[in-house]
C-alpha cells in the first residue's frame, strides 16, 4: 500500500497551480496527520467539532484547520479558537452566531457558504434560491465585522455518473459567480470555490475549484 506521503505527492502533483489541498483527516489518528504534516501538508479538514478540538492541541500550531461538517450551534464556541476556515456555513442564523463567537474572542474567522446541490436530502447547505435571497437582503455581507465570507463550498451527489457531478459543480460555479458579481463585488476575500473529494476532484478542478477536500485518497479508508 502506498504511504500517506506518497499519496500526498501523487495528488498534489496533479493539482493545477492555484488549487490547494485540504487533507480530510476525520476518523484518522494524529499519527497519520503527523505523517502528512511531515510531508509538508498544512491544511487539514475535520467534520466533527469534538474531534477537531481533541486533535488540534496535539499537533503543530501552524496547521490550518478547516471545519467541513455540519456545525451545531452549541459547538461554535468550542471550535472557534482552533479553526481557520469554517467551510460549512449553511444558514444565516449560523453565520450570525459565528460572528458573535468570533467577536467574543476578538478574532476574525474565514467562512465559506455551503451550497446544497446534491440529490441526497441528508446533505446540508443553502439551496441556491436561499443563498441568492440572503445575498440580496444583505444578510451575507452586513454587520459581520469578525467574519470574512471567502466563497462557497459544496459536495456533489454520491454517484458514478460524472455527467451529473459535472452539472452540479457547474451550478456551484455559476452561483459563486452570481454572488461574487452581485453582493461580494467589493469584497477582496470572496475568491474560493471548495469542491471535489477523492472520487470527483478531477471534475471539480475542471469547473474552477480552488480548494479540494480529499480524505480517502490520502489516508486510506476510514475506520468508523
Ligand atoms: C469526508 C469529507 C470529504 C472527503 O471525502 P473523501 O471521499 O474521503 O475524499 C470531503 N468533504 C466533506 C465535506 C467531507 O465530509
Amino acid at each position: 500500500m502506498p504511504s500517506i506521503k506518497e499519496n500526498l505527492r501523487h495528488v498534489t502533483a496533479l493539482l493545477p497551480q492555484g488549487v490547494r489541498l485540504v487533507a480530510v483527516s476525520k476518523f484518522h489518528p494524529v499519527e497519520e496527520l503527523s505523517a502528512a504534516y511531515e510531508a509538508g501538508q498544512r491544511l487539514f479538514g475535520e467534520n466533527r467539532a469534538q474531534e477537531l478540538v481533541a486533535k488540534a492541541p496535539l499537533l503543530p500550531k501552524d496547521i490550518r484547520w478547516h471545519f467541513i461538517g455540519h456545525l451545531q450551534k452549541n459547538k461554535v464556541r468550542a471550535i472557534m479558537p482552533h479553526v481557520t476556515v469554517i467551510e460549512s456555513v449553511d444558514s444565516v442564523e449560523l453565520l450570525r452566531l459565528i460572528e458573535k463567537e468570533a467577536a467574543r474572542i476578538d478574532r476574525i474567522v474565514d467562512v465559506l457558504l455551503q451550497l446544497h446541490v446534491a440529490q441526497e436530502e441528508t446533505k446540508s447547505g443553502f439551496s441556491i434560491e436561499e443563498v441568492l435571497e440572503a445575498g440580496e437582503a444583505g444578510q451575507l455581507t452586513e454587520n459581520l465585522p469578525h467574519v470574512h465570507v471567502c466563497g462557497v463550498m459544496a459536495m456533489a451527489s454520491l454517484t458514478d455518473d460524472m455527467e451529473q457531478v459535472a452539472q452540479e459543480f457547474d451550478l456551484v460555479r455559476r452561483t459563486y459567480i452570481t454572488l461574487k458579481d452581485g453582493c461580494f463585488d467589493e469584497s477582496e476575500y470572496f475568491n474560493e470555490l471548495s469542491m471535489g473529494m477523492s472520487d470527483d476532484w478531477r471534475v471539480a478542478v475542471k469547473y474552477g475549484a480552488t480548494l479540494v477536500r480529499i480524505g480517502t485518497a490520502i489516508f486510506g479508508p476510514r475506520k468508523y
